[in-house]
């Protein structure tokens, strides 16, 4: 026999461990002077191609995060700066990360109940109380907590592909897709994020299953254009299923309006799925919930706490309105779920989520926003989310005051953060803009001064804000809207 092990490599280290990471977070915050590194891709390869990912010998925790964890800390972006604002990428609420430590120590599996006691019942309780938000009736809604909004939208469409062929008498589950699968469609608004056409492919409905929907002046699916798509369906063969709405699309930040598809829906015995990935947080608004009126119509819902909501990468929900629904995904598993045995004692009835989630081995994600509401409380973590709101008007307010800079589109309805714009080079000519403004945002990222997004409206590049972080202040916005403006003008003179 060797040596006894040393327990400090296990949970006996654990708190050391994420002591010794605290202070490797609290040096890389000293160091920081911006948003990122200004690291081009090529040194960034270069320097991890001097990590050996297998060491023949260890170094210890200590040592390692002096090494290898500054490294990444120094050239990651820093979702907490101003500055940083391309994404619907967030800095996570301290109370998030102090659970993700607490997740990753005790590290509870929601495959069994054995593996993952009061993480199941809590599991319950968030989700539970998302359906209520929602509007949904929680004695009868399911769901579960996922990876994220692409999960979400491919278990609502999954869902809804089953229940759509079993009201032909098909069990897609067991026997796969019919013949009639081929004629199935989705339809969605042209903005609508591409995780529903890939979940259209991984379902095996393929991603032209998917019909966009043009959009109005304010970004919104149009109801009008709607009936005309499902008209034309319906005329020639098609077997439309699902209507996807949008609660904030990605580059404007946009709302489908909810009331009207969920009538269309209704009238046409479509799957209505809300894709609330960026917009679920506007349900813990007090001035901002009625954006969402009409989601409780929906059948299926996705919501992210990665986005608005402040946890760490990783962590969404699915809503189902009725939990039988959720049936296809139903798996008995001798090791995991057993059927109760006879003369199991009261209050023994063990509830397992292996059969509501696509993902076998789980982590207990829903401590983070648990954690979160717990230390935040509701209403001002409703205020942060309007906070962001604000915040968009700010940024977009500012870039109508540089007159070389030009909204693409002026939004009068209330969005979410999401502001697209470009540099508007002299003379105006396309293939110039396209260029200059690629330009900015390189430039801005190498010289670690910016993170700004990229994206394109009309078939022409734009740059685009994206605001979920509410501690990001108006001056802050002046300051990195002048930033892009004096960049694009060195740039275009150059
Ligand atoms: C972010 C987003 C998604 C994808 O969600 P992930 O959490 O990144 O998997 C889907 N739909 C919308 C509207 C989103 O904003």
């Amino acid at each position: 026999m060797g040596r006894p092990l040393d327990q400090r490599l296990f949970a006996g280290g654990a708190a050391d461990a994420l002591r010794a990471a605290g202070d490797c977070l609290a040096v890389a915050a000293r160091e920081r002077t911006g948003p990122y590194s200004g690291a081009s891709p090529d040194e960034l390869a270069a320097i991890a191609a001097g990590i050996e990912p297998f060491p023949e010998e260890g170094i210890g925790v200590a040592a390692a995060l002096t090494q290898l964890g500054r490294l990444a800390v120094r050239h990651g972006v820093d979702p907490g700066h101003p500055a940083c604002a391309a994404h619907l990428h967030c800095q996570p609420l301290a109370a998030a990360v102090a659970a993700a430590g607490l997740v990753a120590a005790t590290n509870q599996s929601l495959d069994s109940w054995d593996q993952a006691p009061l993480a199941t019942h809590l599991e319950g309780r968030l989700v539970a109380g998302l359906a209520a938000r929602a509007g949904l009736d929680p004695e009868v809604a399911g769901g579960v907590v996922t990876s994220g909004g692409t999960q979400s939208n491919l278990m609502g469409l999954a869902v809804a592909r089953d229940a759509a062929a079993a009201r032909s008498g098909r069990d897609v589950a067991a026997d796969g897709l019919g013949p009639d699968a081929g004629r199935f469609r989705i339809l969605c608004s042209e903005l609508a994020h591409f995780s529903v056409a890939r979940a259209a492919a991984v379902l095996g409905l393929g991603s032209r299953a998917v019909q966009p929907v043009p959009v109005d002046g304010q970004r919104r699916l149009r109801p009008d254009e709607l009936d005309r798509a499902l008209d034309r369906l319906e005329a020639a063969g098609q077997r439309p299923l699902a209507l996807v709405a949008t609660a904030g699309t990605t580059d404007f930040g946009s709302i489908d309006p909810l009331p009207a598809l969920a009538g269309r829906a209704r009238e046409r015995g479509l799957w209505l799925h809300v894709d609330a990935a960026w917009g679920g947080g506007l349900l813990f608004s007090d001035r901002h919930r009625d954006l969402l009126a009409g989601i409780e119509a929906a059948d299926s819902v996705a919501v992210d706490f990665h986005k608005l909501l402040w946890q760490p990468a990783g962590c969404g929900a699915f809503l189902v309105r009725d939990r039988a629904l959720l049936g296809p995904l139903e798996v008995t598993v001798p090791y995991l779920n057993p059927d109760p045995p006879a003369g199991v004692p009261d209050g023994w009835r063990m509830p397992h989520l292996v059969g509501w989630s696509l993902a076998t081995t789980r982590p207990f994600t829903a401590l983070g926003p648990l954690l979160s509401f717990a230390a935040v409380g509701r209403r001002a973590m409703g205020a942060l989310v309007d906070r962001t709101l604000e915040l968009a008007a700010a940024a977009a307010a500012a870039i109508e005051g540089e007159p070389a800079l030009r909204l693409a589109g002026r939004m009068t309805s209330p969005a979410l953060g999401a502001v697209p714009f470009r540099y508007v080079p002299a003379p105006d000519e396309p293939g110039r803009s396209d260029r200059v403004n690629e330009a900015i945002r390189l430039r801005l990222l190498a010289a670690g001064q910016a993170v700004v997004g990229r994206t394109e409206v009309a078939g022409r590049v734009h740059l685009k804000l994206t605001l979920v972080d509410p501690t990001t202040s108006e001056a802050d916005l002046a300051a990195l809207v002048a930033l892009v403006a004096a960049t694009g003008a060195a740039l275009d003179h150059d």
